[in-house]
């Protein structure tokens, strides 16, 4: 049985990264960029005030108070036509240009009104200009960004500034659900005996919804061959499938057997780890397949270990599986058997780093427990002390 180290390193060698295409400015939102951005202009454009005051010759002002004659307003948007000589000024609002002449903006604090046209300097910082360079920022024809920067709202700000309405991204997935069992039932019906409702397949939608993926549920396949076949069959036809159930050693555990059948290659079937072991990884072609176990926090557990990491990895991320936080135990902790456990826990910070707050939980059906935590400690099998330093993957991020 491998480690989830070699499971997830099989993972990411095996996943490809999609290919390249055109999207309009909001829909790369989530996704990376496949080519470098360059600025088509200086930021700012023009030297540009940093705030509302008037617009000086420094050496004016060094021996404030000063009076100076006012010989121009300056709002935003408006391009001066007057050069500041000595003895006057421009009154301006923050975004506007610094007309010639004037190498520093005194802030209207710092002023008081001395009649018509007149405004007196009651103070001034050489250290304070108040002036944001023309260029300083970024030169025209400068990278702005690099290829394979994700794209946050912080870039789509950055990447109008610079025109750009469409960019070069790297496709996202198209992501088919599936879900087995004879005993699941619609969530919009009561189970009747031994029956229950179907979870996963919305966890799962869930699941690719944040991480800005589109997911199509193929529905629930029952426990024959027949429907296994038919329903995996149609998923092939995405990028990513991913199929719940039906993948642990029972006699109507009948997906591997069906994978098998369709010709894709199983590259794992089990991991040491806990939950989670029943866990299948396949590709056919440039696809990539999961069976997760059914047991509807092992499937999250599957998706946030391994999942995710493939979808970032198809969407171009240049570090698809973020490394865990370290932070101490905040009780102690004891994990027999020969599994990495993935214990449920709530990571919160001290003045001393993250604290990682095991939950109680009662094991991988209990989603009423699972969802109290928002981390996942790395544990192996041995005692650990509270205080102990552990590794935690966060659930959400
Ligand atoms: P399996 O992996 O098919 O052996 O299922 C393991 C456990 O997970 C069983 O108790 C199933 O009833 C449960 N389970 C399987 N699929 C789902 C699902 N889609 N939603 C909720 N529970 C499920
Ligand atoms: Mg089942």
């Amino acid at each position: 049985m491998i480690t989830p180290n070699e499971a997830l390193r099989i993972v990411l060698e095996k996943t490809p990264r999609l290919e390249t295409v055109e999207a309009p400015l909001l829909d790369a939102v989530g996704a990376c960029l496949a080519q470098p951005v360059a600025s088509d202009i200086d930021l700012p454009p023009f030297d540009k005030s940093a705030m509302d005051g008037y617009a000086v010759r420094a050496a004016d002002v060094a021996a404030a108070p000063v009076e100076l004659e006012i010989i121009e307003e300056l709002p935003a948007g408006v391009a001066p036509t007057k050069t500041i000589t000595p003895g006057t000024c421009a009154k301006i609002m923050t975004g506007a240009p610094v007309p010639a002449g004037a190498d520093m903006v005194v802030i209207v604090e710092d002023t008081e009104p001395a009649g018509d046209d007149r405004v007196r300097i009651l103070a001034a910082h050489p250290d304070s200009r108040n002036i944001c360079a023309c260029g300083e920022d970024i030169r025209k024809g400068r990278t702005v960004l690099d290829a394979g920067h994700a794209v946050r709202p912080l870039e789509v700000g950055l990447l109008a500034s610079v025109g750009r309405e469409g960019v070069n991204i790297y496709r996202r997935p198209r992501v088919a659900v599936l879900a087995t069992g004879n005993e699941l039932v619609p969530i919009t019906e009561t189970p009747g005996p031994g029956e229950i409702r179907d979870a996963n397949s919305w966890s799962l939608q869930a699941c690719c919804l944040r991480a800005g993926v589109e997911a199509d549920c193929l529905g629930v396949a029952r426990d024959n061959e027949d429907d296994l076949r038919e329903k995996i069959a149609a998923g092939l036809q995405r990028d990513v499938l991913l199929v719940s159930g039906g993948v642990s050693m029972g006699e109507w555990d009948l997906v591997p057997k069906v994978f098998d059948e369709l010709g894709v290659a199983v590259h794992f079937a089990t991991i040491r780890m806990k939950p989670g072991k029943p866990t299948v990884f396949a590709t056919q072609g440039g696809r990539i397949i999961f069976g997760l176990p059914g047991n509807p926090v092992s499937t999250l557990v599957a998706w946030r270990l391994f999942v995710w990491p493939a979808i970032r990895k198809m969407m171009g991320h240049p570090d698809p599986a973020p490394p865990p936080v370290h932070g101490r135990l905040t009780a102690p902790v004891t994990v027999g058997g020969k599994r990495t456990f993935f214990m449920p826990t709530r990571l919160r910070s001290d003045r001393s780093g993250w604290t990682v707050e095991p939950v109680a939980t009662r094991g991988s059906a209990d989603l009423v427990g699972f969802c109290r935590a928002d981390a996942l400690a790395i544990l192996d099998p041995g005692t650990y002390d509270a205080g102990a330093t552990v590794q935690a993957v966060p659930l959400e991020l």
